[in-house]
């Protein structure tokens, strides 16, 4: 199976600096590229990945774009590859811009031949990559299995080096352990069918109001100087603003990966809400043809969302259910936060508020979060006992009484 390990990178201040020249550079042909697409697309014409690749290495002969030939050649050719992927599964129009300010410089080298990795002591390794020369990483875990390709990005002034490695590890037979409902709840971040509450608070008291402080100056100096211009003072303030995100997103990613590996192994079948994290922030915002309706409403809401990273659990959910033989399924979310579990009623007013949940018929009592994740076990068990969704063959048939849970 594939699968990724990310250390820290130790640049030199040289290797530091050439990092960010191939960042550039690769934002720059990614920006050019899609350009080049986009104009084809409204000539209704096509341009594709063999023929970007072409006219690039012809424009690398013209004295005026040298600096094409800075970067290991291998980079630019990906960042044309991914950049057709994305046009591929997006659409051409979808796939954004680069910008410097917001996109993290990120370059792939896509050939292990041309990755050498080697172990220096207990604490550090080497890592040869094209033109940079020998790199050292901290090594903080085994790299356990082979290198596919490797990727190198900046995340909050710190560079990390991602191997995506072939463990060997085919798929591990189902575990056969208990069902469960998780709900990613508003109350706590995860809440079980089983009563258990997983939560934590990723940013302290005093880095909530430093992060509100640094977003205030970052937008004052917006304001006051323009987009466009380049402010010594304004890129202080954004890197100060990267690093403090940074360590929120590091705890809230942990706290993602521990409470994961703890239901796949600890049950057999994990079923979550399906719902659409992305689309659901995406619509706050608003397109230019139709700004958002609900704006403020829906800010808070997504502040809440965003804030216990959802997105991040369900991807590590998924990832380690693979090596757990655990299986996630997703259902509908319609309703599950307003049925009540013991007597099937539905209504709204039942959820006296965020965390507790009193029915209107039974006057059942529990854990908002929790009666929610216990309908949310009831429809992965329905969806999986009669087989219609497609979670594969190797999901055992739950026994009747489990079915009327
Ligand atoms: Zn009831």
């Amino acid at each position: 199976m594939l699968t990724g390990r990310r250390y820290l990178l130790a640049f030199t201040d040289e290797q530091g600096a050439y990092a960010e020249t191939v960042g550039s550079v690769c934002r720059a042909v990614w920006n050019t590229a899609l350009e080049q697409r986009r104009e084809y697309r409204r000539r209704g014409a096509w341009i594709n990945y063999v023929e970007q690749c072409r006219q690039m290495a012809e424009a690398k002969k013209d004295p005026d774009c040298a600096w094409l030939a800075d970067p290991p050649s291998h980079t630019l050719q990906q960042t044309l590859r991914d950049l057709e992927r994305a046009c591929k599964t997006h659409g051409t129009w979808k796939v954004r811009w680069r910008s410097k300010a917001r996109t993290a410089p990120s370059f792939r080298f896509p050939d292990p031949n041309h990755i050498a990795v080697r172990r220096l002591n207990r604490r550090w390794g080497e890592v040869r990559l094209p033109k940079f020369g020998p790199v050292r990483f901290r090594w903080t875990r085994p790299l356990g299995g082979t290198i596919r390709n490797a990727t190198v990005t900046r995340d909050g002034g710190r560079w990390y080096i991602s191997f995506c490695v072939e463990d060997g590890v085919a798929g591990v037979a189902p575990n056969g352990k208990l069902p469960v409902g998780v709900d990613r709840g508003v109350a706590v971040a995860v809440a079980t069918s089983d009563g258990d509450l997983h939560n934590r608070t990723f940013a302290s008291p005093g880095e909530t109001a430093r992060l509100k402080r640094l977003q205030q100056r970052l937008s004052r100096s917006l304001r006051t100087h323009g987009r466009n211009r380049r402010s010594k003072r304004r890129d202080a303030v954004r890197a100060q603003l990267g690093r403090l995100n940074a360590r929120i997103r590091s705890r809230r990613a942990d706290f993602a990966a521990q409470t994961a590996v703890r239901l796949v192994r600890d049950y057999g079948l994990v079923a979550v809400e399906d719902l659409r994290v992305k689309n659901m922030t995406a619509s706050a915002k608003g397109s230019v043809a139709a700004p958002g309706r609900n704006v403020r409403q829906k800010a808070g809401l997504n502040r809440a969302i965003l804030s216990k990273g959802w997105g991040g659990f369900l991807r590590a959910l998924e990832h380690k259910a693979r090596y757990h033989g655990a299986t996630v399924v997703k259902v509908s979310p319609a309703y599950t936060s307003q049925t009540c579990n013991a007597c099937k009623h539905v209504d709204p007013k039942s959820r006296e508020s965020q965390a507790v949940f009193r029915c209107t018929a039974c006057g059942h009592q529990a854990h908002a979060d929790v009666n929610a994740a216990k309908n949310i076990m009831a429809a992965g068990l329905a969806v999986t006992g009669r087989g219609d969704l497609a979670v594969g063959r190797s999901v055992k048939r739950q026994p009747p009484e489990r079915l009327a849970a």
